[in-house]
């Protein structure tokens, strides 16, 4: 099959067109709260009490009645109400009552005085400084309200969410199920990690590190392995990724070499939607559809699949795991480059740079990692960001303006 010389889609319309294409999971199941690290809600999360559920001392100190509180006024200390032990009796007005932070404001008090605001004389308390209704006591629901929506729906649960959804007592939680994605690499060349390699074989990285991406993104990987380099072969892959999952990756198999094949299969399998994207690294990126799931199809070169993975792929993903967009855009910032960089005008550069303090410790610069071939995997050890240089863009001298996107966690930690 003969395949027409396609014309290059800008960065922007290829991400675009991919979110644009996003559909959220439907299916969501009930899961233990403890256990949703990283999963998105399916709904929104409403409170079922109020926090504080009861009013408390937001000080260690003495409870007293704002009647009272005059300066000079001398309190009898009547009892205390402790955090966990509360005071529950009644106790006679011109008197205070010892109280530890978190414990239950006693009937009538409606003012917490702190220690070191009184004198204490003979087992009574002398108030010394002026006081205000209502001071050092936590309020029921000033926190949040019963019936209050506490967490929306389409969000990633992280340290920030879990322990105050548990908080309210919620044990269950709806969230979203985990998106399917399968994976395998093409090529004659490939082994797995493991195994042994002969002359001119090399080792797969790409699958490696696509997939743990994917479960640093929180998705079910199915790892179909690796593929040799023909059109049955390939076929048959992309036909069971195509029947276990959501979303098929593959790599590799995507130019115009003798064997890529991906292009001719998909084709034939399901629909092109868009093939060439105007970056480097990663310009042989095809995305496409499939009877049961999307296709994505990243370029070999390890550092051209890493790229267009993380730029490309990961916003599609987790608008398809039913993130909230733009919950997951990534900021960018404005730096001097502290080094020559190399730009050919015409496409989009995501160049790797480490960002670090000048000379006199004063400002941030962007230096460049070296060598940016898309083959020195080395150029990500090296690096902590992204130096996004636009299509109109040349060469860039030391002292320019470049515009950078620090990794995020699928890079770094
Ligand atoms: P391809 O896109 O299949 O033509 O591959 C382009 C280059 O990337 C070749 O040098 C391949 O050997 C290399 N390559 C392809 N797939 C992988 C992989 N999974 N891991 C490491 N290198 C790869
Ligand atoms: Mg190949």
């Amino acid at each position: 099959m003969k395949i027409a010389a396609e014309k290059l889609i800008s960065f922007k319309k290829a991400k675009e067109n991919m979110l644009m294409q996003a559909k959220k999971i439907e299916q969501s199941i009930s899961i233990p709260t403890i256990n949703s690290l990283g999963r998105i809600t399916a709904e929104s999360i409403i409170s079922p009490i109020n926090l504080p559920s009861f009013n408390s001392a937001a000080m260690d100190g003495y409870a007293i009645r704002f009647n009272d509180a005059k300066i000079n006024n001398s309190l009898k200390i009547h009892g205390q109400s402790l955090a966990g032990k509360p005071f529950d009796k009644n106790w006679p007005n011109g008197s205070a009552l010892r109280i530890m932070t978190g414990a239950i404001i006693p009937k009538g008090c409606d003012v917490v005085i702190k220690q070191e605001d009184i004198k204490i004389f003979d087992n009574n308390i002398i108030i010394e400084k002026p006081i205000v209704l209502g001071q050092n006591i936590r309020w029921t629901g000033e926190n949040i309200k019963n019936g209050d929506i506490v967490i929306n729906s389409g969000v990633k649960i992280s340290i920030s969410e879990l322990p105050l959804i548990a908080s309210l007592g919620i044990v269950e939680i709806n969230v979203i199920r985990k998106l399917r994605v399968a994976i395998f690499s093409t090529g004659d060349e490939l082994k797995s990690i493991s195994e042994k390699i002969q002359f001119g074989q090399i080792y797969d990285i790409n699958r490696l590190a696509i997939s743990l991406m994917l479960n640093k993104l929180g998705c079910e990987v199915v790892d179909l392995g690796i593929v040799k380099d023909n059109i049955k072969d390939i076929r048959n892959a992309v036909k069971e990724a195509d029947n276990c999952s959501d979303i098929v990756i593959t790599t590799g198999s995507v130019s115009v070499g003798k064997t890529d094949f991906i292009r001719n299969i998909l084709k034939e399998l399901g629909k092109i939607i868009f093939y060439k994207v105007a970056i480097k690294p990663g310009k042989p990126f095809v995305f496409g559809s499939l009877n049961e799931s999307w296709f994505i199809g990243l370029p070999g070169n390890p550092v051209s699949a890493i790229v267009t993975f993380y730029h490309l792929a990961t916003p599609f993903i987790l608008k398809c795991m039913g993130q909230n967009y733009p919950s997951f855009l990534q900021q960018r910032y404005k730096v001097r480059v502290a080094t020559y960089l190399k730009k050919t005008p015409g496409i989009v550069e995501f160049q790797r740079g480490f960002l670090f303090y000048n000379k006199q410790n004063e400002i941030m610069e962007v230096y460049t990692t070296g060598i940016q071939d898309s083959h020195i995997y080395a150029s990500f050890t090296k690096a902590n960001c992204f130096i996004i240089l636009e299509a109109e863009r040349g060469n860039v001298e030391v002292g320019e303006w470049v515009e950078i996107e620090l990794f995020n966690e699928l890079l770094e930690g």
